[in-house]
């Protein structure tokens, strides 16, 4: 879809592009985003499964219409809002907090506990006290910088740990690349580029090991075949022969991702 050889990290309606345009909106009390895409065809209505709302529109359609849709739309968005928000309550706790009191990165695996000291001044950091306990000292009260801080330590150990082991998938299976980086892409697990460049989600470090080393795999075949064709499967059959079911489990992934890192995983329905 859309980019060659990328691994999809939500359910369906994640192909659109992220932005031509976008403003917000509300409804008799119903709070959404609207967001114009070029390569949008119809309206589409999505609810993130923390509950935000968004209508993406092709650039044919008037904004001003949108409150008209929403209303038509009323009672679908309310309902399916309503199942996601209920469902995070079931969703154990270091999956929904805003700020996590323990990480946990099931690839490696290694748990971590945070702690927040208070302090005056601008700068936030994060030190490593002991083995798995991260200090995030500074002015803790600013949520987002807090969250930002752990995104880019969460990149830290995603580049430390997964460009080795890549590495060592790579050289067990026999197909080398050229490169590789990580980064914290909002849609996909992992990209390949046609001159064999890897690019890995550091959100990959949530999922269990059999999963992430699937990516790997995955992604490596695409050094061989830049599609999803039968010879691209056949490839990956060849070098996992469990991929059918760790594809499937890939597909339904995105609930080890928390919501610190991720606020807003679409799902959708057409218009
Ligand atoms: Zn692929």
């Amino acid at each position: 879809m859309g980019h060659q050889g990328a691994l999809g990290a939500n359910t369906a309606g994640d192909s659109l592009p992220r932005s031509n345009g976008s403003s917000n909106g509300s409804s008799n009390g119903l709070n959404y985003r609207i967001r114009v895409s070029k390569r949008a065809k119809n309206i589409n209505i999505h609810v993130s499964h923390w509950g935000d709302v968004e209508i993406v529109i092709p650039p044919s359609v008037d904004p001003r219409q949108v409150p008209e849709i929403v209303e038509r739309r009323r009672e679908w968005i309310v309902r399916t809002r309503q199942r996601f928000l209920d469902r995070q309550e079931t969703m154990p706790l270091d999956v929904v907090q805003p700020l996590p009191e323990e990480i946990q990165l099931r690839s490696l695996p290694e748990t971590w506990t945070v702690i927040y000291a208070p302090a005056p001044g601008t700068h936030l950091t994060a030190t490593t006290r002991s083995p798995c306990q991260l200090h995030v000292h500074g002015p803790t009260e600013n949520l987002e910088s807090c969250q930002s801080l752990l995104r880019r330590w969460l990149n830290r150990k995603a580049t430390y740990h997964f460009l080795p082991w890549l590495r060592q998938v790579s050289r067990e299976i026999d197909l080398p690349y050229t490169s590789a980086s990580v980064r914290q892409q909002k849609t996909r697990w992992a990209s390949c580029s046609s001159k064999r460049t890897i690019s890995l989600n550091a959100k990959l470090l949530f999922l269990p090991a059999p999963l992430v080393r699937y990516v790997f795999i995955h992604e490596l075949c695409h050094t061989v075949h830049m599609n999803h064709s039968a010879q691209f499967w056949a490839l990956v059959g060849k070098k996992e022969p469990d991929y059918e079911r760790l594809d499937r489990e890939l597909q339904k992934a995105w609930c080890y991702v928390p919501a610190w890192v991720e606020r807003s995983r679409p799902s959708s329905a057409a218009q």
